[in-house]
């Protein structure tokens, strides 16, 4: 309730323009809530009215459909100054003077002259004193206190061009949580929401931005390798609502469900506007809910959205992760230098052949002695017509380390290829190019009964994506053919893989969602393993891959699959700049 008070009175205050607005509390608002604002005022003669049940001056038509403001029912004011003490400031535009209504418990006690510039100041004190019963079912103080943030937070996002300012006072205690002045211009939205979230929420998301069929959506989200465990920094807002709705959540874990693993959750505020005839407004007396008239459009429209927004940043790698590698390194202290076993051997090009057996280096000129004569014109050849440059080593059998434009981009293969061959399965599967390469040997594997059940009820579906599985008795499988794109030699254990994942996501998402988190689960099995050494023609390839297929700067458990030092960055590691 203290909460609803808090939103209800805020609104009252956006709802009369106001330009700024100042929420005071303590004890989790249970013994004061002060909302001050800037807004038109209520005249002298309307005061009484405002705390009167039924009465509002908003709905002039009655028109429920076209709601506007934020309340129109006429009962916030009443049902707060019902089971409070009320003290109701205020000066209308125009008006000589202030006014000043006191009430207790929906009594009118008295009104008089005040003194106030302009605007409204509404003061709640002891919530529920005369039914302390009701007391006992407001949570503590510190849970209050933060559910009162959260809905200021809320109400500030969605409300840029209004300066808010939220405090706690206490005998000892002063916190300030928000100050945040009024916002204007085209990236107001940008603006608060950056005051708001975190620097790291900033820099590490991108927005998202889409008209069609009577929605708008316009937002701003996490880069996938860049998640929290919980959905508390999901913000939405419909037509200048803040709303909160499972479904739109859910739409958001749909979204990144390619590209997070499970148990993270992406941050994200995200503004939806629609044509009013799209959504049943029912509003409570103290809280506003939204309902869509179809949920399903909204959800795909949001799922789109954010694919979109992917893909066009497809390429964008994790900034805060470039300058935390750039923090770790850290110049060689005189000791560690006299410790390094083998000092420079990378230059030492046969040595390198002989021990590793492989050609691990992308050409002649690279990492050629020449080099170290001072000759390396050539060295950064073409790199610049490669958003991820030339691969010049692959470094711990598992890490590419390929020279950019202007910078230096590692690359998880395995990570990478992972993706790669996720997508094309996915592709494939789509557009129903599935093929499926027929085992010499059909192999024969024993299950457990349960495991034996539930892989062959899912067969049907599993021979779309290019397996050929049938029973072999009571408690085996035998299996004809395999997705080709995959090349494995532990077949059991990729059907084990698939049985877990059956099991574990299981009736919990849509069909498609299981067999991407399948073909996810195939990718990671049937891609370059570490460990394994790749000459500089695959190392290539594989960056051009890299570049050329969507989503795939992170892989199938969101971690990044390449990152990138800049150039500047290194040469302000070795304090060149
Ligand atoms: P509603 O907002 O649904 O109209 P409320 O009970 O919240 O009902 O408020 C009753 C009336 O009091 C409002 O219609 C409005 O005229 C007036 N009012 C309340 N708060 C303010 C304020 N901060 N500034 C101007 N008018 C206000
Ligand atoms: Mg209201």
């Amino acid at each position: 309730f203290n909460v609803a008070t808090v939103v209800a009175s805020s609104s009252n205050s956006i709802d009369a323009n106001a330009t700024s607005l100042q929420i005071t509390f303590s004890h989790g608002g249970k013994s004061l809530i002060k909302v001050t604002d800037d807004g038109w005022g209520i005249e002298k003669s309307q005061l009484d009215l405002a705390i009167r049940s039924h009465s509002t001056s908003k709905l002039k038509r009655n028109d429920l459909e076209n709601i506007r403001t934020l309340g129109f029912r006429g009962e916030a004011l009443s049902s707060i100054s019902a089971v409070s003490k009320l003290v109701l400031r205020s000066k209308a535009k125009g008006e000589k003077e202030a006014a000043e209504l006191t009430a207790t418990n929906g009594k009118l006690l008295e009104i008089r002259p005040a003194a106030l510039q302009q605007g409204t100041v509404v003061e709640i004190n002891d919530l529920f004193f005369s039914t302390p019963a009701r007391l006992k079912f407001l949570r503590s103080d510190r849970v209050e206190t933060q559910a009162i943030y959260d809905v200021v937070k809320r109400q500030a996002l969605v409300n840029p061009e209004v300066g808010f300012f939220l405090q706690e006072v206490g005998k000892n205690k002063e916190k300030v949580f928000l100050d945040l002045p009024p916002e204007k211009g085209e990236d107001m939205f940008l603006k608060r929401i950056q005051a708001i979230l975190s620097a790291d929420f900033s820099e590490n998301s991108i927005e998202i931005a889409s008209r069609r069929e009577g929605y708008s959506v316009f937002g701003q989200i996490s880069l996938p390798t860049n998640t929290v465990s919980s959905t508390a920094n999901q913000y939405f807002f419909v037509n200048g609502r803040p709303l909160k709705d499972k479904q739109l959540n859910g739409a958001l874990k749909a979204a990144y469900f390619d590209f997070i693993g499970k148990g993270r959750h992406p941050s994200a505020v995200i503004y939806l506007w629609c044509s009013l005839d799209l959504i049943d407004v029912n509003v409570h007396p103290m809280k506003s809910e939204v309902r869509f008239k179809s949920p399903s459009d909204v959800r795909s429209l949001i799922v789109r959205c954010v694919n979109e927004a992917f893909i066009q940043n497809g390429l964008k790698s994790n900034k805060l992760l470039s300058s935390r590698i750039s923090k770790s390194f850290s110049p060689p202290t005189e000791k560690s230098i006299w410790r390094i076993d083998e000092p420079l051997n990378i230059f030492d090009k046969q040595k390198n052949e002989n021990e590793i057996g492989q050609k691990s280096f992308s050409n002649e000129n690279s990492w050629s002695s020449g080099k170290i004569d001072g000759n390396n014109n050539r060295d950064n050849e073409g790199a610049e017509n490669f958003r991820l440059g030339l691969a010049k080593a692959q470094v711990h059998l598992n890490y590419i380390l390929a020279q950019t434009k202007d910078g230096l981009v590692i690359v998880d293969q395995h990570a990478a290829h992972e993706r790669i061959t996720y997508e094309k399965l996915k592709l494939n599967f789509i557009n129903k190019r599935t093929e499926s390469q027929s085992l010499l040997l059909p192999e024969i594997i024993e299950l457990a009964s349960s495991e034996h059940e539930v892989i062959l009820e899912a067969a049907e579906q599993l021979k779309e994506i290019g397996f050929e599985i049938e029973n072999f008795g009571d408690s085996a499988i035998c299996v004809r053919g395999v997705p080709a794109l995959i090349t494995t030699s532990d077949l059991k254990s990729l059907i084990n893989e698939i049985i877990d994942e059956i099991l574990t996501t299981g009736a919990t998402v849509s069909i498609d969602n299981r067999i991407d988190a399948i073909l996810s689960r195939i990718a990671c099995h049937g891609s370059i393993r570490l460990g394994r050494s790749l000459n500089a023609a695959e190392m290539n390839a594989l960056l051009r891959s890299i570049e050329t297929t969507p989503f795939s700067a992170q892989c199938n458990h969101g971690r990044p699959t390449f990152v990138e030092l800049k150039l500047n960055d290194i040469e302000k590691l070795f304090g060149r700049k």
